[in-house]
């Protein structure tokens, strides 16, 4: 069997390279591991930022995939104290709400149903064949045995535990990492946010609420590292989510699933070797303070399709050969952004965490952003997406 680009993981990166691709007439096949079921529930981030509505809205893919709009605020806490923080307008698209969850969906459905699309789900053990010398190829099995696919390029989008970055030799990629040393608890739970989006951060340590629909929201609780689902009874969950937002209102609701998050940041680079080209999480994972990764991933696979057309229908192959190039220097902005939030919400806090010096200085870098015309301007920028 042949194809031009078989796709490693049905994500939001995989899902969305194919559907840019096959709107494009350029042959592709996606492998994915879990079930059409599976795939369809997973619920991470929530908004699509400008520059990812800019690049549907380019691909003529906005109206059949994004939602509405998006608050424009944010409600940075301290102790329980609110401001509100005020993005600040300018003439670009803003980013629209559309969950993880929203997005994939509309993405199976308009590469599938609309345009039908080659997407095999349920795959197992996806080996990738990329030395000099041989042919291209993905071999992987199903219930009805061993399958080949013979392409020309192989995309790996199989998120922060996939195989296909295994698949290059050892010495070719760098890792660089940071671990912050703390995890966050991830709850979806059954009730809307009221207000503004709230980053809160207090003497208990961290917590946030961000929308996630007309019913339900997720919160995020700064925790131990070691810490499981023994450690956090729901009982748990909702006094401190009250202690930490210091606000005894606040009644125990459903929580759909919890999540343990360690917080890390990684790029690996070079993103590509050979006809391999990695795209998303497999590539780079940002903390989830700066709300960019699903963005990132987004940004990686408008470059490579645009590479994939270059390369398949003007045999040009300038782009993809600067692919990692034209990604890195924007995941690395991103990267520098996600450090920078992650340690102003997480040190303004508990100064058991990094002590009382550095809770004063966590604490006069909020007030700046509200206080600095010039802050608050690259504030909204880099919240926006729009550096
Ligand atoms: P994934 O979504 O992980 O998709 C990879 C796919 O590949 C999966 O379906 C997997 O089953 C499949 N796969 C794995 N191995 C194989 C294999 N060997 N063969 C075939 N298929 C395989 N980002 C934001 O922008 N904003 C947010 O607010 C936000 N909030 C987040 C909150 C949490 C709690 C977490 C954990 C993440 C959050 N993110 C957010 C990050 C965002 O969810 C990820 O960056 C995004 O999912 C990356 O997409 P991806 O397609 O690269 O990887």
């Amino acid at each position: 069997e042949k194809t031009t680009v078989a796709i490693i993981g049905a994500g939001v990166a995989g899902l969305t390279l194919a559907t840019l691709l096959q709107k494009s007439g350029i042959a592709c096949i996606v492998l994915e591991t879990q079930s059409r079921s599976t795939v369809e529930t997973l619920q991470r981030a929530g908004v699509v930022e400008a520059r990812g509505v800019e690049m549907f809205e380019r691909w003529g893919l906005a109206e059949d995939l994004l939602a509405g709009s998006i608050a424009q605020t944010i409600d940075y806490r301290v102790n329980g104290k609110s401001r509100i923080f005020k993005l600040t307008k300018d003439s670009r698209n803003s980013g629209r709400f559309c969950t993880q969850q929203m997005l994939v969906n509309n993405l199976l459905k308009t590469l599938i149903d609309k345009m039908c699309g080659d997407v095999r789900f349920e795959v197992q053990n996806v080996i990738i064949q990329n030395k000099q010398n041989e042919p291209t190829k993905v071999i992987y099995y199903d219930k009805a045995g061993t399958h080949e696919i013979d392409c020309k390029y192989i995309a790996g989008c199989d998120g922060s535990r996939g195989t296909s970055r295994s698949s290059i030799p050892n010495g070719i990629l760098t890792k660089y990492s940071y671990e912050f040393g703390y995890s966050w608890l991830a709850a979806h739970v059954e009730s809307p946010l009221k207000e503004h989006p709230i980053m809160a951060v207090s003497d208990y340590g961290f917590v946030g609420q961000l929308p996630r629909g007309p019913h339900r929201s997720r919160y995020y609780l700064q925790c131990e590292l070691s810490d499981g689902p023994q450690d956090w009874t729901d009982e748990r969950f909702w006094n401190e989510v009250r202690l930490r937002l210091n606000d005894s209102t606040i009644s125990d609701v459903t929580i759909i699933d919890k999540q343990f998050v360690p917080l890390r940041s990684v790029v690996f680079s070079p993103m590509q070797y050979r006809n391999l080209f990695l795209a998303g999480d497999v590539a780079h994972l940002v903390p989830p303070t700066s709300a960019k990764g699903m963005n990132l991933a987004l940004y990686d696979v408008d470059i490579l399709a645009q590479a994939f057309l270059s390369a398949v229908n003007y045999n040009d192959l300038k782009a993809l050969n600067e692919y990692s190039d034209t990604c890195l220097p924007h995941i690395w902005t991103y990267q520098d952004f996600a450090i920078s939030m992650t340690n102003l919400m997480h040190d303004a806090g508990n100064p058991e965490q990094h002590g009382k010096f550095r809770q004063m200085t966590a604490r006069a870098q909020l007030d700046t952003l509200f206080n600095s015309p010039a802050a608050t301007q690259l504030h909204s920028e880099y919240q926006k997406g729009n550096i």
